[in-house]
């Protein structure tokens, strides 16, 4: 459905008197992934990684510096923004916040009218028929068409915001964080909401959180992102069940375990991530990584294939299997 190859963004930082460059802000460097029809790949990583960039880049509500975006096989990165708006209704978004994501002026229904309206999705004569469609598609009825977004709790808001977002009948969705604004037994109802419209829809998902219990729940395949870099790619269970990148292994230590019998030994990573102005050498990682050797500090690891299609970033891996296994 959707395939990035070597997307790259960088922001150049500019002093806000003297108009000079202060630095370059490498956000996302050279990231590949593919995500089929139906399928969810969940981005993980801590605040910084470069999640919300890519899915930003994605949509092209930013130009990426280099790389390419298929969508169905045909290149979207470099088309013109006319012909891009032609293709807009088939990429949407699910922003964080239902409280500034919906105008507090405008009806439900007028807030559901303006993508169909926008993208010709339906005969303006249908538009009420449709509204009525999609709020009963997200558990609403129609007596909430009238009313204005503050009428509603936050569950509630962030279903009108996926109904809006389904209104242009997309192929792929980002969800940038969600469900993380919401109460956790809400979280449950909108995550289990957005799954079972993937089914019926057929819709492709990149799911952005820092919520490891989220990405297991709603993900098919799972990419680690840390310095704008994916680390360790792979399925749900093999991420979550054997993760072998050194950063990935301290994300899912910290991670709840279901099982109250299984305790999971911390590991606890010196610092916080560096600045992604200043990119440390060699692996991005060195100076945080509890199992560091001596080339990580001057040698950039390549992301190589492990078993099972699974990618991971790290000399531990250069043999085709952990030295710590061997
Ligand atoms: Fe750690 Fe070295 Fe692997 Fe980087 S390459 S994750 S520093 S062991």
């Amino acid at each position: 459905m959707i395939e990035v190859i070597n997307l790259t963004k960088q922001f150049l930082i500019k002093d806000k008197i003297f108009g000079v460059n202060k630095g370059v802000v490498h956000a996302v460097n050279g990231v590949n992934f593919k995500i089929e029809k139906g399928e969810t790949l969940g981005l993980v990583g801590e605040s910084g990684s470069g999640k919300s960039t890519i899915g930003r880049l994605m949509l092209r509500l930013l130009e990426p510096s280099d790389g390419k975006i298929f969508l169905e096989g045909r290149d979207i990165s470099t088309i013109s923004n006319k012909e891009f708006r032609k293709l807009r209704k088939n990429l949407q978004i699910v922003f964080q916040n239902p409280y500034s994501a919906l105008d507090y002026k405008m009806t439900i229904e007028d807030i559901l009218i303006q993508p169909l309206q926008i993208h010709n999705i339906v005969k303006p004569l249908e538009y009420k028929k449709e509204v009525l469609r999609l709020l009963e598609m997200v558990g609403l009825s129609a007596q909430d068409a009238k009313k204005l977004p503050h009428e509603f709790s936050g569950g509630q808001r962030q279903r009108i915001a996926i109904a809006k977002a389904l209104a242009t009948r997309p192929k792929f969705v980002v969800c940038d964080e969600s469900v993380s604004a919401l109460d956790v037994s809400v979280q449950s109802q909108i995550l289990n909401l957005i799954m079972d419209l993937q089914e019926e829809f057929g819709l492709s998902y990149l799911f952005i959180s820092h919520d490891l219990s989220v990405i297991r729940h709603v993900s098919n395949k799972v990419a680690v992102m840390y310095l704008g870099k994916i680390v360790e790619k792979g399925s749900v269970d093999d991420i979550f069940d054997s993760p072998k990148h050194p950063y990935t292994e301290a994300l899912m230590s910290a991670s709840p375990v279901p099982e109250p019998s299984r305790s999971i030994d911390r590991i606890k990573l010196q610092g916080e991530i560096p600045s992604a102005m200043n990119i440390p050498s060699g692996c991005a990682f060195h100076n945080r990584c509890p199992k560091r050797v001596a080339k990580c500090e001057t040698v950039e690891p390549e992301l190589i294939e492990l078993d099972n299609g699974r990618l991971v970033s790290c000399h531990l891996y250069e043999d085709g299997r952990s030295k710590n296994e061997s």
